[in-house]
């Protein structure tokens, strides 16, 4: 490209995108001069949907704003938390994230989860076709046009991935009311009904149980009960609920 010449400076929120040379102050960027800035960021590394602001010599432009010679641009993170307009806040994770889709249905938040790889195409038009934002750390993915909505994920540990979401999205939590294997709403169950899938162990020392609506699934407060207890209590004390 040998257009009109701007420059471009990124949030340190975004550095993790762009080459270590572009991370220290504006620095040029040669533009074709029909490119939308929106078009221009991308192509630089950085995924538009952690994109908040741009701001070009100090007035806000659309994605769409074709940036002219000398402009400077300022091209701010995604601010948090993140309001996603026009439908109830749900998620789609992609095959990666199935610990991260766990413990968010643990804490009641509607999760979508492909526990196999159904590819790009596919994701993008469940993330349409259901209005859910589309969570990965595939920046390819996140930039297919059919998205309802999508997020970076920046940590590859479990307990940051989770805190990130919530900080970002502040989702209402709602803990055990979902199936943490399929996403279905939890009701209150008898020993009796979900005798079938307890062990002579359980049956003796347990009498609070609920089942999923979706898939028959038992739940009661068994082994691993301590250690989502914990997650639970981190996510309600670091995240309580909005005024
Ligand atoms: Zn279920």
């Amino acid at each position: 490209m040998n257009g009109p010449e701007i420059r471009v400076e990124f949030d340190p929120g975004l550095h993790l995108f762009v080459p270590q040379t572009r991370r220290a102050g504006a620095t040029p960027v040669a533009t074709d001069g029909v490119s939308t800035l929106g078009h221009v960021v991308e192509s630089l590394g950085v995924p538009l949907t952690e994109v908040g602001a741009l701001v070009v010599d100090g007035r806000e432009v659309p994605p769409a704003h074709v940036p002219a010679a000398g402009e400077s641009v300022a091209v701010r993170a995604v601010e948090r938390p993140q309001e996603v307009p026009g439908a109830p806040l749900r998620f789609l994770l992609d095959v990666h994230l199935g610990t991260l889709a766990r413990r968010l249905r643990l804490l009641g938040v509607d999760t979508a989860y492909e526990s196999t790889d159904i590819g790009d195409p596919a994701l993008a038009a469940r993330s349409a076709a259901e209005q859910r934002v589309m969570l990965s750390r595939d920046r390819g993915l996140l930039r297919r046009r059919e998205l309802w909505a999508g997020a970076f994920v920046y940590s590859t540990r479990p307990d940051d991935q989770l805190r990130d979401v919530l900080d970002r999205f502040a989702p209402e939590l709602r803990p055990w009311t979902r199936c943490t294997a399929c996403n279905g709403l939890l009701r209150q169950a008898t020993k009796e009904e979900v005798a079938d899938q307890l062990k002579g162990g359980t049956q003796r020392s347990y009498d609070v149980f609920a089942q999923c609506r979706q898939c028959g699934r038992a739940y009661w407060k068994g082994a691993h009960h301590e250690q989502l207890e914990a997650i639970v209590e981190r996510a309600l004390t670091e995240f309580p609920a909005r005024g």
